[in-house]
């Protein structure tokens, strides 16, 4: 049996979901110990890690955390450079993270049960991945899209055309579940999260 985790962020740390499966996997970490902590307590031994994106509030407990990393191929290199598109700001200077496995559009994870495809979605930044169940509609948006219109800034290593192009791909997805990276899940109505973030984009970027 399946089961999604949620870990709300409190303060600096991305969202973090634990997926508990034949394989346990999490998306995202948080920003440091304290969120790790906090992961570790729900997940155990983690097999798995996948970064959305190369922030460091997504990617700063990795270290805390065992696990086989895997992230975008573009992304590679600013999370292993722990240059992290110079968000360090947020969570003073980070090392490095160890990639064991990239990423690319169409690739295929196997967690069990569970099987999630990766969206290439940049924007955010140039590696930033959505991650899509889509025989149970989940939808893990990272820093792409958020609720109430909202979608991730473009300014810490992202592109506005971009943005918009993974907003309009990724608003056509049949959605039961939208787990951001930041912000509460969303249950009901989550096509019209995914429009109203396109609408505001499309206001903001055309
Ligand atoms: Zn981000």
């Amino acid at each position: 049996m399946v089961r999604v985790v949620p870990i709300i962020s409190r303060g600096m740390d991305s969202n973090v979901y634990v997926i508990q499966d034949e394989k346990m996997a999490v998306i995202d970490t948080g920003a440091g110990r304290a969120m790790a902590e906090r992961v570790r307590e729900v997940a155990g031994d983690i097999d798995i890690i996948i970064n959305t994106h190369a922030h460091t509030d997504h990617c700063g407990g990795n270290r805390f955390l065992g696990g086989r990393t895997l992230i975008h191929e573009k992304d590679r290199t600013e999370a292993e450079d722990g240059t992290f598109y110079r968000t360090t700001f947020l969570t003073g200077a980070l090392a490095g993270i160890d990639i064991d496995q990239t990423l690319k559009e169409g690739d295929v994870i196997e967690l069990g049960e569970m099987k999630l495809r990766v969206l290439h979605t940049p924007g955010h930044t140039p590696g930033s991945i959505c991650l899509y169940d889509d025989e149970r509609g989940l939808l893990f948006s990272g820093d792409t899209l958020f609720p109430d219109g909202a979608f991730g800034r473009t300014d810490f290593g992202g592109s506005d055309a971009e943005m918009l192009a993974s907003l309009e791909r990724i608003a056509d997805l049949e959605v039961e579940t939208l787990y951001p990276g930041h912000m509460a899940p969303v249950t009901e109505n989550v096509r019209e999260h995914q429009e109203f973030a396109l609408e505001s984009a499309r206001m903001m970027f055309e």
